[in-house]
C-alpha cells in the first residue's frame, strides 16, 4: 500500500510503498476513502511538543475508510462499515479518566497518525472500539474534517459554557475555526471571528459570523469589546500561534471563559491580574470523547454543519504541508484515496 510517512522531523514527507498490515485480536483494518489534513499533523511532523512519537510513523487522524477486515474476537463494528480512525485511538477504558468519560487524557490513550500509524495512508489499523461511526448520508470526503477539526471545535464551544444568545469569539478561522463559527450559530450563539487574513474573515462572515475582526489591527480588542458589548462570553483560540492567546484572554468579558485548542509549541505570558480581577477561566480543551463526536457528526447529517473541502491525491502532501504552515489553506484539505 501507498503511505506517506515521516522519517525526520522537519523534513519532507517520504512516499512509500508499504505492506497492508494484518489485524490482530481486537483490531480492524481499514480501507482509506479520505483523509483530512489537520495543523496538527504539521507539528507532529515537526517534532514540535515535549511528546514525540517514534519515528518513522505515518501521519493523520481523520482518516475515513471502509472496514475490510475484522480480526479476532470483534464484535463491535460490522465489516464494510464506514468509520472514522481519530486522534483518540484507543484508551484502556477503566481508569478515572475514562470512567468519567474523559478519555482524551487517559495516560494510555493512543493517538491516530501519532503514536499509532494513521489515514495518509491507503490502510488504517484501528481499535474498533473508539472509531467513529460515520452517519449514512455524510460522505467519505464530508465527513473526514469533522472526526478531528469538528469535534474539537464542537467540544471546546462546549467548554466556554456560553449559552444560547450569548458571544463566542472564535480566534483563528482555518480546518477548526470554519466549522466552529457553523457549530457556534447552529447553538444558537453570536459569533465574532477572528483571525490575520481577511480572506477568511469574509468566510467567516459567510458562514453566519456576526462580527469580524483582523487580530493584526492595533485596536483589535478594543473592536471586539465594542462589537461584543463588553468581551465574548465565550472565546476558543484555534490559531496555532502564540500572540493569539495573551489576545484572546484580553478579548474574554468579565467572568468569561476562554478555551485554548490550539498548540503552538512554547508558552505565553498570561496577565495575572487581569485574570485574577475579571473572575475569567481559562481551559485546555483535546479533542473529544466518543459521545462528542456522535454530537458533532450529527450536526453535519442533519445538514447544520459542512466543512468545505479541497481533495488533493497522497501524493500532493508534502504541497499541501507547505501550504498549510503559510497559512494558505482556504478551510480543509482533504486527500482523496478514489482518485
Ligand atoms: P489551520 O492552519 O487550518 O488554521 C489556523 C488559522 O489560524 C488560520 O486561518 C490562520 O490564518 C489563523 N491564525 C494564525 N495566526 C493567527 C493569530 N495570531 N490570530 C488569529 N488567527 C490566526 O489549523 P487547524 O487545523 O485549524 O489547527 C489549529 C490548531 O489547533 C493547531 O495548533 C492544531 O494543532 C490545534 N488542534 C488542537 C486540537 C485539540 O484537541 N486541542 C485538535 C486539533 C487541532
Ligand atoms: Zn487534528
Ligand atoms: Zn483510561
Amino acid at each position: 500500500m501507498q503511505a506517506a510517512q515521516v522519517e525526520q522531523f522537519g523534513q519532507p514527507l517520504v512516499l512509500k510503498e508499504l505492506s497492508i498490515p494484518t489485524p490482530g485480536p481486537g483490531q480492524i483494518l481499514v480501507k482509506t476513502e479520505a483523509c483530512g489534513v489537520c495543523h496538527t499533523d504539521l507539528h507532529a511532523a515537526g517534532g514540535d511538543w515535549p511528546l514525540k512519537p517514534a519515528l518513522p510513523f505515518t501521519p493523520g487522524h481523520e482518516g475515513i475508510g471502509i472496514v475490510t477486515e475484522c480480526g479476532p474476537g470483534v464484535t463491535a463494528v460490522q465489516l464494510g462499515a464506514r468509520v472514522g480512525v481519530p486522534w483518540l485511538y484507543s484508551a484502556c477504558g477503566h481508569c478515572e479518566f475514562c470512567l468519567a468519560a474523559q478519555e482524551p487524557v487517559c495516560a494510555s490513550a493512543q493517538f491516530g497518525g501519532y503514536t499509532k500509524n494513521g489515514g495518509f495512508a491507503e490502510y488504517i489499523l484501528a481499535d474498533p472500539n473508539y472509531v467513529a461511526h460515520i452517519p449514512a448520508g455524510l460522505s467519505a470526503v464530508d465527513a473526514a474534517p469533522l472526526i478531528c477539526a469538528g469535534i474539537t471545535s464542537y467540544k471546546g464551544l462546549k467548554e466556554t459554557q456560553a449559552c444560547p444568545g450569548q458571544w463566542v469569539l472564535i480566534s483563528g478561522i482555518g480546518g477548526l475555526g470554519h466549522l466552529g463559527v457553523q457549530y457556534a450559530k447552529a447553538m444558537g450563539l453570536h459569533v465574532c471571528a477572528v483571525d490575520i487574513d481577511d480572506g477568511k474573515l469574509a468566510h467567516a462572515t459567510r458562514l453566519g459570523a456576526d462580527a469580524t475582526v483582523n487580530a493584526r489591527r492595533a485596536d483589535a480588542v478594543a473592536a471586539v469589546i465594542q462589537a461584543t458589548g463588553g468581551g465574548a462570553h465565550g472565546v476558543l483560540i484555534t490559531a496555532p500561534s502564540l500572540p493569539a492567546f495573551k489576545q484572546g484572554i484580553a478579548m474574554t468579558r468579565k467572568h468569561g471563559t476562554c478555551v485554548l485548542v490550539g498548540i503552538p509549541p512554547g508558552e505565553f505570558p498570561t496577565p495575572l491580574f487581569d485574570v485574577v480581577a475579571n473572575c475569567i477561566t481559562i481551559r485546555g480543551s483535546f479533542v473529544g470523547n466518543r459521545r462528542d463526536m456522535v454530537e458533532a457528526l450529527a450536526f453535519a447529517a442533519e445538514g447544520k454543519v459542512k466543512a468545505e473541502i479541497e481533495l488533493q491525491p497522497l501524493s500532493a502532501i508534502n504541497e499541501v504541508f507547505a501550504r498549510l504552515a503559510k497559512g494558505e489553506v482556504p478551510s480543509r484539505v482533504v486527500l482523496d484515496f478514489s482518485r
